[in-house]
């Protein structure tokens, strides 16, 4: 199959073969190997090693109710015939947890059975033999919800069609400042240092385009050798002044010195840890991602880790020492963050590997100037003429100075060959519920004036179209075809069949029919005030949506606010509110087929489809969701939505709706991500479609979206230093050009396990941990995935101490490195996706795994565990000084209660929301001159806004919320707690070091972790 976009890759592939990842697709895999291992290893008889008991020293901090005589009979203990060994551990593996029988259950203080760990209250006895607990293949039981399959409808994608304008305009469609590397070869461009205005449309972020223009090559080189390319000593081969001066096979002895030399580990990094001595090991500043142990002139060329890292910053040169590790190898990545900086080059060459089609970048090695070697497939590749003259310095000779070879993110600005239409216009669709439900909640007033307000900022250029479509038992259509006095309705009342009418008319040219597109903006609202229509056929008119933008792919924004229940794609409640709280019998997965099937119709003609979920009724996002999910596009989920009753939700729905209205967006978008030879992805995370081996469809990129990949060590890397990983994003931007934005990281590779475990970074191990465990909450159980999230913890920290520590003493020994392991898995099994014995509804807590997929790292950790600081005291020392502002920066605290206090307020940042708690004896100042009260009985009971005072404690909690909010592309909604305050309990739910009704304390999770490490 042609690959679309990018250019097949010619050989190296980086994947598995087909059916291996196929089996993989589950994503549910901890797999450190390729699939088949499972196939080849005996099924072995083995009792999940952590398992049911805890701790005999601690059993009366139980709660009573977990003592279910019923749960414990049907007690997770017992023998299982699975495999969890199998890909866990390579050949030559000794790590076997011992078999239950080797383990008596100590009865210690219970005189019932024992419950499972992690407490789950409600577990059902009769389920079928649970799988094994952990993050390992032979233990799925179902068929896996499988984003991976063959699906043949590639659509356009398999015909590649010549460009259509071959001179793409350099106008910057970023909100970026960029470096243009213009190859125009126009000498009159020689000497320009071309500042280009603001373009109008960027969204709010700072905004310059700055660009260096050159010609390919200086008059006079083009077709003489250059002179300082003949007779070159060798010593001038090693460009010992420019980070150039490492390359990586001839000097490999050379680096490996360097490195050492560059050791960029803090002493403190090599510490061992006793857990149960220093819990509080939460630093007071926002945890820095692992550097990895590189030599400096390598690292500062590295990619900046919010955009590419990985959860091992040195890589195990074998799947064996992998294993051993019992850690899991996975790179998250952020593609399409909005950057500041990008170096966008305009050059007509591309240079690339010949053999694997890598693009060059900061970690190959020049052999001289005329070749270089490739850093994934060691293939040695000729330096084009083109790349011998450097643009920035001007220089002939120089390639390894190229802005190519100087930045891990470039853009490039993509010929005709990487095309396989003309550039599409920008396309949006908007799909709206108009039912008695949705007209009740008054969103529409909402989305139409935001529309009315973004309408100039939409992305897009001239040629951008919009439509609109409007349903409840029947589909509405609107013709807003240029010269009509006022926009048509057309209804199509036949859902079953549902047909486009004058499709020419309804997706219009913005700028010719903007006048009709106000009009209809301005009557929606009004138009269905009246109605008594109940039915909702999101169903057909998802299709209709389709059919019509088939023709030029875009983006397709579906606001739906109850299930759908008419025509295709029809929904019954699946939801029982009493069984909320039980771990087995609740349904994460979809009931019908008909929103994957439809997605991926879509992802083939390259439509995404946004959805904008508004219901405080059960709306099985399960099935709903598969919509975005396959088609690369987002979820958003604003239950209770209600204009009157709940305004802080409009005004998050609001704010939220401006970003997704005017952020940037990438269309007819694959992504494909390469790693050095011997390394190999099997398992990808996110919102998209894989459609080859190992190219993501994403008929839209967004910059908030977030992906994770999992990685095995296919073949041994012994005879290499370095290995590198490059993430490749082809797109349309909405100016109609064709970009291609690279991300490339390097990584040592080590032989030890110690050091594997050394440059483990905690946050990356912890995000891929996450998104594993959702899949297989998905395919298995919520209790298995929480099973597999503690003995992640549990094996990888035997490993360590029965393979890394000399002696052994006491305690809970662990790196440096993890010093966080643990709390961040509480804080994970405590996390709305995974928590159990709570009230948390069905679709929330879907919703909830939904931003485990698709949110990037950085706030995936802040939803986990959240930011505390006290804030009744905040001072200027520290603050950070942004333009005029004066941001303070309090120490973070521990989430524990034993951290508050009565006589002070507390915020807590948990990623989408903001709750600032204020204790019963909080000092008169903060009560009057932050919130603006004379006493603690007045402050109001709901309260979601700072009152700005002209005092400087206002002035500070203001400017240190206003960053914090910030700070991301989502709106957190602040809330005002009184101690008595029903929402004083949510406070406490993220409190995730202290017990709650249904789980551990942090203290009480370590003794049980070090009583399984310490068998
Ligand atoms: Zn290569």
């Amino acid at each position: 199959m042609s690959q679309p976009g990018i250019p097949a890759s010619g050989g190296a592939p980086t994947g598995l073969p087909a059916q291996n990842r196929a089996s993989s697709a589950s994503g549910s895999l901890y797999t450190n190997g390729p699939v088949q291992n499972a196939l080849m290893s005996s099924q072995v008889s083995v009792n999940e090693g952590y398992n049911s008991q805890l701790p005999g020293s601690y059993p009366h901090l139980i709660p009573a109710k977990t003592l279910n005589p019923v749960s414990g009979q049907s007690n997770y203990g017992g023998s299982q015939n699975v495999s969890p060994l199998s890909i866990y551990q390579g050949p030559g593996q000794t790590l076997y947890r011992p078999p239950v029988a080797s383990n008596p259950v100590t009865p210690s203080l219970h005189s019932g059975p024992v419950p499972r760990m992690p407490l789950p209250t409600s577990q059902n006895p009769a389920a079928t033999p649970m799988p094994s607990g952990s993050f390992l293949p032979g233990a799925i039981v179902q068929p896996p919800l499988n984003w991976q399959y063959n699906y043949p409808s590639t659509g356009s994608q398999t015909n590649h069609c010549p460009r259509a304008s071959s001179q793409p305009a350099v106008s910057g469609n970023t909100n970026l400042t960029s470096h243009q590397y213009v190859s125009s070869g126009d000498p009159s461009l020689q000497n320009n240092f071309i500042k280009s205005a603001t373009p109008q449309h960027a969204n709010k972020n700072p905004t310059m385009s700055v660009g260096y223009s050159y010609p390919s090559l200086p008059p006079g080189y083009q077709n003489t050798a250059p002179p300082s390319t003949t007779g070159m000593p060798p010593s001038s081969l090693n460009y010992s002044s420019g980070p150039q001066g490492f390359t990586q096979t001839p000097l490999g002895a050379n680096h490996l010195t360097a490195s050492m030399s560059g050791l960029s580990l803090h002493p403190e990094g090599l510490r061992v840890i006793n857990l149960l001595q220093e819990r509080n090991m939460l630093p007071a500043t926002p945890l820095q991602p692992s550097v990895p142990n590189l030599h400096e002139d390598i690292q500062k060329l590295n990619c900046n880790p919010e955009l590419f890292r990985c959860t091992l910053t040195s890589i195990p040169q074998t799947q064996a020492l992998l294993n051993k590790a019992k850690l899991p190898l996975g790179l998250l990545l952020h593609p399409f963050k909005d950057l500041v900086q990008l170096p966008v080059v305009t050059s007509s060459t591309i240079v690339r590997c010949r053999s694997c089609r890598t693009y060059i970048n900061p970690f190959v090695s020049f052999l001289d100037q005329r070749r270089w070697k490739c850093n994934l497939c060691y293939r040695v590749n000729d330096v084009p003429e083109e790349f011998m003259y450097n643009p920035l310095t001007r220089v002939y000779g120089e390639p390894h100075r190229r802005p190519e070879v100087q930045n891990a993110t470039i853009e490039f600005m993509a010929p005709s060959e990487y095309m396989l239409r003309p550039p599409q216009p920008p396309v949006y669709l908007f799909v709206f519920d108009v039912s008695h439900n949705a007209v009740e909640t008054g969103y529409l007033n909402s989305v139409c004036q935001s529309l009315l307000d973004n309408l100039d900022l939409l992305p897009g250029n001239t040629r951008t179209k919009i439509g609109f479509i409007t349903f409840d038992s029947t589909i509405h259509f609107y013709s807003l075809q240029e010269g009509l006095a006022q926009p048509q309705m057309l209804i199509v009342s036949d859902i079953e069949d549902v047909f486009i009418p004058m499709p020419e008319n309804l997706l219009v040219n913005l700028n010719e029919s903007k006048e009709l597109v106000q009009d209809l903006l301005k009557t929606l609202p009004q138009m269905f005030t009246k109605t008594l229509e109940t039915q909702s056929a999101l169903g057909p008119a998802l299709q209709a949506a389709f059919k019509l933008m088939s023709p030029t792919g875009g983006r397709m924004s579906v606001f739906q606010t109850q299930l759908p229940t008419l025509g295709m794609g029809a929904l019954r409640p699946r939801e029982e509110p009493n069984q909320r709280s039980s771990a087995k019998e609740i349904h994460l997965t979809p009931s019908t087929d008909f929103y994957k099937k439809l997605a991926l119709d879509c992802s083939g003609q390259q439509v995404a489809v946004d959805l904008f979920l508004l219901s405080g009724q059960y709306s099985d996002l399960a099935s709903l969701g598969c919509i975005s999910r396959y088609s690369a596009g987002s979820v958003y989920y604003y239950p209770s939505y209600h204009h009157q009753q709940n305004p802080v939700q409009v005004q998050k729905f609001q704010k939220e709706l401006q970003r997704y209205l005017t952020r940037k967006i990438g269309f007819e978008a694959v992504m494909r991500i390469r790693c050095t030879k011997g390394l190999s992805i099997h398992t990808f995370h996110g919102n998209f479609f894989v459609r080859s081996t190992d190219l993501l469809s994403l008929p839209n990129v967004n910059p908030d979206a977030g992906y994770a990949v999992q990685m095995s060590v296919e073949e041994n890397l012994t005879d290499t230093q370095l290995v590198s990983f490059q993430s490749a994003l082809l797109y349309t931007s909405s100016k109609g050009e064709r970009r291609i934005r690279v991300h490339t990281l390097c990584l040592p590779v080590v032989s030890t396990l110690n050091e594997v475990f050394l440059g483990a970074d905690v946050q990356a191990i912890s995000g891929l941990l996450a998104n594993m465990a959702v899949d297989r909450s998905v395919t298995a159980s919520l209790s298995d995935a929480r099973d597999a999230l503690v003995n992640a913890v549990i094996d990888s920290l035997s490993a360590y101490r029965s393979s890394v520590l000399s002696n052994q003493q006491p305690g809970l020994m662990v790196p440096f490195s993890l010093r966080l392991f643990p709390l961040f898995v509480l804080a994970l099994l405590k996390q709305k996706s995974f928590q159990t014995g709570t009230n948390a509804r069905l679709d929330e807590r879907i919703f909830a795994m939904c931003q485990v997929k698709n949110q990037p790292l950085v706030y995936l950790m802040l939803t986990t565990h959240p930011s505390l600081y006290r804030v009744d005291n905040l001072s200027d020392e520290g603050a950070l000084s942004i333009n005029d502002r004066t941001i303070p920066q309090p120490p973070i605290l521990q989430l524990s209660v034993e951290k508050l206090s009565r006589d002070g307020a507390f915020l807590m940042d948990a990623g989408s929301v903001l709750m600032l708690w204020v204790g019963k004896n909080c000092g008169q100042n903060f009560l009057s001159q932050v919130l603006g009260v004379q006493n603690y009985a007045l402050i109001p009971q709901i309260m979601t806004d700072l009152p700005e005072l002209e005092t400087p404690e206002s002035a500070r909690i203001i400017a240190f919320i206003s960053w914090l909010r910030e700070q991301r592309p989502f709106f957190p909604i602040l809330y005002v707690i009184r101690d008595e305050s029903p929402m004083k309990a949510n406070f406490l739910q993220n409190m995730v070091e202290d017990r709650t009704e249904s789980a551990l304390s942090y203290y009480e999770f370590l003794l049980h972790i070090q009583q399984q490490v310490n068998k």
